[in-house]
């Protein structure tokens, strides 16, 4: 099959980076995989799968040499995965239930109590991750963005100026922020495979990632 019908199998451009092509598989994939899909099409899967299966390693042999150059400059005990380096919990994770805007007002009672004190229930967020086989074999660090609230810097947290309100955080002294979490994946993780990722590290004292790992 032309390479170009395989990108437009993922409704992908032409010359896609990885980054793109994982992206849109995820999102493929939750919608037709046999098992887990919401509309479930064995067929579909299996073409969508063959082309990120190929698409995916020609991608990841255009950006070899950048690859080792980064890791060679990071020097980090443990290597990072690169399908974590922009995962976005609310941004990527769009099926996030019950909905994004409740899990970030979830997230903002830890900086604000607007209701109450403590930060509310404990709640879970499930999340789904695609690792290629080699990244699954090696293991290695996957960070996550995780959205916080830090200081308004306009107003250095107090929430007004002098002549009135800040319009920056708009009165509330907070702004909303990324953190960064990581999470470690032994070497030969198992596709299936869950953690708890806990945020206490990062003020979120309200919720939990349970992470599940898939192998593409
Ligand atoms: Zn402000």
């Amino acid at each position: 099959m032309p390479k170009r019908d395989l990108y437009s199998i993922l409704g992908v451009p032409v010359g896609a980076d990885l980054e793109t092509i994982k992206t849109a598989y995820r999102r493929l994939a939750r919608q037709v995989h046999p098992d887990a899909g919401r509309e479930p099409d064995p067929a579909r899967f299996r073409e969508v799968h063959d082309a990120y299966t190929e698409l995916s390693s020609a991608a990841r042999r255009r950006s070899h040499q950048i690859d080792l150059d980064r890791v060679r400059r990071a020097s980090r005990p443990v290597e990072e995965i690169k399908a974590g380096v922009r995962i976005r919990i609310i941004d990527d994770f769009r099926s996030v239930a019950p909905s994004p805007g409740e899990i970030l007002d979830h997230i903002a009672h830890n900086f604000f109590g607007f209701r109450r004190k403590s930060g509310g229930p404990h709640r879970r967020l499930e999340l789904e991750i695609v690792l290629s086989r080699e990244e699954a074999e090696a293991g290695g660090r996957l960070p996550f963005a995780v959205p916080c609230y830090v200081a308004c810097a306009s107003c250095g947290g107090a929430g007004s100026w002098p002549w009135g309100v800040c319009p920056r955080c708009r009165g509330y002294g907070m702004v909303e922020a990324a953190r960064r979490v990581e999470l470690d994946i032994p070497p030969g993780i198992r596709s299936g495979s869950r953690f708890e990722l806990l945020l206490d590290s990062i003020g979120l004292t309200n919720l939990l990632l349970d992470v599940t790992v898939l192998v593409a």
